[in-house]
């Protein structure tokens, strides 16, 4: 078997200024770099992406010649300029095009996230999927590895032979997902029994934040959607709770379910969305504000018990398109003077200054807060540099385990009791790894400070006293009442998931 491997994705925040550019696509932060051709797959050597568990499941498999195209990400960000997503993709398919008429491909696997948005296409990666349909023909099965943040379009559910996604958030299986969808190709390949696809689709948005499969509605819908598949070795349900930051047609959870028999694939996917519908309102919590959360987290830390309090900067979370430099939290962390770790803020003029100080000096210059000033000022020194690191390490949490990561000079900065992590790029705060690059043990903080909404949880939440989701200014919208939402779904009382079969 001859399956070529492809990886083109991002998750793209409409709400946000600028454009997301080739360049952020090249060397993005925590994750491999753009690699092309016989490159590939040595650049994920090690990597827990998607791409890296088809292959080795092929490998495990045996029999299947690997033709590597492009992998390449971006990390979340505004709206995809037009040329970067144009280049990309004609890369992509000049190169699929070129392995074909070498000698014809059995299939294709392809990662992807399903939230990309570029300057012509609402859902570039259907339109990706559409022009890889387009370039092989009708005959060339293409297995798609997603992303549980997807925002699935029909047309990219009917470009695709086979779906997978995520099945966790934060995402710890990213590699099994790629491996499942590399299995269900091999398998379609021996067999030829194409899956008959039906989608169920909620007719409202869930903020990040509570989109979380450890606990509450969130893991109820994976646990039925797993329940279901264990009953039915032949389902397969590729479940989407999809990316509310984009404001588009189509933008919302989707459930696509996978059956021989479309009769089957339509009542499971009736079944869930009935269920979806069901616990809409359980998808919701307390947001307490910066001031209100530093409050609850130092006197849950002077209480008995073990770990950190974690507090979640939801609002600036790099995964939601947070540019990981606002300033809110750490102004509050300043004013209580709070016993706080903070991961970390995106500054590269305030790591070059650490760096140029020197270990133990006392610094001047304004951190953080210049992406979007509209959400808070750059904080004014003086600081002391704690600690200085040069950005190398390996990721060792549950998100980018194995992934070398190379964020450039980075430094510890204090102020009082307040110590700060700056890099010079933005990258989730899941990686234990980046605060012990620099001497601070995350776990030995009485309070840990994370830019994240939810992957935090994969490295934090077992060993955290309590977690507490608080709101400083950011543009990772927590509350979608707050969103300035035209163009997607809204929630609207008294409608339920609408069920589709598609081919
Ligand atoms: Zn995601």
């Amino acid at each position: 078997m001859r399956i070529a491997i492809l990886g083109l994705e991002h998750e793209t925040n409409t709400f946000l200024p600028g454009r997301t550019t080739y360049e952020d696509f090249v060397a993005p932060g925590g994750w491999p770099p753009l690699s092309r051709g016989e490159a590939v797959l040595p650049a994920l050597e090690g990597s827990g992406v998607a791409t890296a568990g088809a292959v080795a499941a092929a490998r495990t498999h045996g029999g299947v010649e690997l033709v590597p195209i492009l992998w390449t990400i971006a990390l979340p960000g505004a709206t995809v300029a037009e040329e970067a997503f144009a280049r990309l993709m004609d890369d992509a398919i000049a190169g699929l095009k070129a392995a074909h008429a070498e000698a014809p491909l059995d299939g294709v696997f392809a990662e992807m996230h399903g939230a990309m948005v570029s300057e012509a296409h609402d859902h570039a990666e259907a339109h990706l999927a559409g022009a890889i349909r387009a370039a092989l023909g009708p005959d060339v099965p293409l297995a798609v590895a997603l992303d549980l943040h997807g925002n699935i379009s029909d047309k990219l559910v009917d470009a695709a032979t086979l779906l997978e996604a995520y099945r966790t958030y934060p995402h710890v299986d990213m590699k099994e997902t790629g491996a499942r969808a590399m299995r269900r190709l091999i398998a379609f390949l021996a067999d030829g029994a194409a899956p008959q696809k039906a989608v169920a689709r909620p007719p409202f948005q869930i903020a990040l934040t509570w989109q979380c499969t450890l606990f509450g509605p969130g893991k109820a819908v994976v646990d039925e959607a797993e329940a279901m598949m264990a009953a039915d070795p032949d389902l397969a349900v590729a479940t989407f709770f999809g990316f509310p930051l984009a404001d588009i047609p189509g933008a919302g959870p989707a459930i696509v379910t996978q059956h021989p028999d479309a009769a089957t694939a339509r009542s499971a996917a009736r079944r869930l969305g009935a269920l979806w519908d069901r616990l809409e309102p359980q998808f919701d919590g307390p947001l307490p504000d910066a001031p209100a959360a530093i409050a609850e987290a130092m006197q849950c830390a002077m209480e008995p018990g073990r770990g950190p309090v974690v507090i979640a900067d939801t609002q600036d979370n790099p995964g939601g398109g947070g540019p990981g430099d606002t300033t809110g939290m750490l102004a509050a962390l300043l004013a209580a003077d709070a016993p706080a770790l903070l991961v970390h803020i995106a500054d590269a003029d305030a790591c070059a200054a650490a760096h140029a100080a020197g270990l133990g000096a006392t610094i001047d210059v304004a951190l953080g807060g210049r992406a979007l000033p509209q959400t808070g000022a750059p904080i004014a020194g003086p600081w002391i540099v704690a600690a200085l690191g040069d950005g190398r390490f390996v990721g060792e949490g549950p998100m980018y385990g194995g992934n070398h990561i190379a964020l450039g000079p980075v430094a510890c900065l204090t102020r009082g009791n307040v110590r700060v992590i700056v890099a010079p790029k933005r990258m989730q705060a899941s990686e234990p790894a980046l605060p012990k690059h620099l001497g601070q043990d995350p776990f030995e903080a009485q309070i840990l400070v994370v830019k994240s909404s939810v992957h935090f949880r994969g490295a934090y939440q077992d060993r955290a006293r309590r977690v507490i989701v608080a709101r400083a200014p950011g543009p990772v919208t927590a509350d979608l009442a707050d969103l300035p939402a035209r163009r997607q779904t809204k929630r609207a009382a008294g409608r339920a998931s609408q069920t589709i079969t598609t081919s």
